[in-house]
């Protein structure tokens, strides 16, 4: 099954852009005009309330603001034991961790963001991940992209998944071997590993080493799945036809996009309520039918039937779960 919840290819994102910048506005407001305290109306339903019930409770504004202007003004995480709250695409992250800016193999990019923020088990994922590709993979080093807010939950631009901190975006441009300006870190551009035509990797950039460092992606427990475009996908069934051992090639998962980065999802911390796991990947190599049915997809995009369905609204902040208020308005430290 095709599902595109995960990374919004380019051409979307820059669609919603103007959507965006009227977004801004109206909302900003509604989080000023609010008090920080929680209230009953908070976690009360208006329309729970039995008609006619009095005094009114006084509308609670924040509740019902795009939880995406909330979270995206966050500029700092919520000092709480480390959580995934929610699923990857509706949640939000509390006691996120930041990826240092630079690391022995690694440098973070597009820093005026402020994405990159985790769960300290994928920072720890990253980092181990980082040092692995440059001592075993002939990659440099990472050039790691948007992970999340400080404080998780639904973005501005881009994303609809990296809401809970177990979501990264790598670049498939390996890491120069100088430390990147701020100003080169906002600019410079990745490299799509597509031919023309979209249908398959360019052999003048897709390289042994991509397909080495997406392997040891996968090879990781806690890593459930890695999403790269299916021309990807098919450049790794190829590359690795003779292998016995095809159960890793199962996580990575064609996807649209994704063919200028990968994208690292881990598994729920063990142990902790309230994060949504996953439904498991169906368990073979991907190699076949899948692929095939995501080829169909490419070569003869289906034909919208009827008028174009209307944006969903914005996910509220009462349209998360319900801790990601607290997870919110939760005091910075200092
Ligand atoms: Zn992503």
């Amino acid at each position: 099954m095709v599902r595109v919840s995960d990374c919004l290819p380019a051409l979307a994102r820059a669609v919603s852009l103007a959507g965006v910048i009227m977004l801004v506005a109206a909302p900003v407001s509604a989080q000023t005009s609010e008090p920080d305290t929680p209230t009953a109306a908070a976690t009360t339903p208006q329309a729970a309330e039995p008609a006619g019930a009095a005094p009114a409770a006084k509308p609670d504004k924040k509740a019902a603001a795009p939880a995406k202007v909330l979270f995206g003004a966050a500029k700092t995480p919520a000092p709480l034991a480390a959580r995934a709250i929610g699923n990857y695409a509706r949640g939000c992250l509390a006691g996120a961790q930041q990826l240092a800016i630079d690391g022995p193999a690694w440098q973070a990019m597009r820093l005026s963001r402020n994405r990159n923020w985790g769960h300290p088990r994928l920072i720890a994922l990253l980092e181990r991940f980082a040092a692995d590709v440059r001592a075993n993979d002939g990659w440099p080093g990472l050039l790691v992209g948007d992970i999340s807010q400080p404080r998780g939950g639904p973005m501005l631009t881009g994303h609809a998944s990296h809401q809970i901190g177990l979501d990264a975006d790598i670049w498939l441009t390996p890491m120069p071997d100088r430390r990147l300006t701020e100003k080169e870190r906002e600019d410079l551009s990745a490299t799509t590993m597509l031919a023309e035509g979209g249908l398959a990797v360019n052999p003048q950039v897709w390289t042994a080493q991509h397909v080495r460092i997406l392997r040891r992606a996968a090879s990781y427990g806690e890593v459930e799945r890695v999403l790269v475009h299916p021309a990807i996908k098919k450049a790794m069934c190829e590359a690795t036809a003779g292998e016995k051992d095809r159960a890793w090639l199962g996580k990575l998962r064609p996807i649209w996009g994704h063919h200028f980065h990968f994208h690292i999802r881990i598994a729920c911390p063990p142990g902790v309520a309230g994060c949504v796991a996953q439904a498991p990947i169906p368990g073979d190599d991907g190699c076949g039918k899948e692929l095939e049915d995501w080829y169909k997809l490419l070569t003869a995009p289906p034909k919208p039937r009827g008028p174009p369905k209307p944006e969903p609204p914005p996910i509220t902040l009462a349209g998360l779960p319900a801790d990601c208020r607290a997870v919110l308005e939760a005091p910075a430290k200092n």
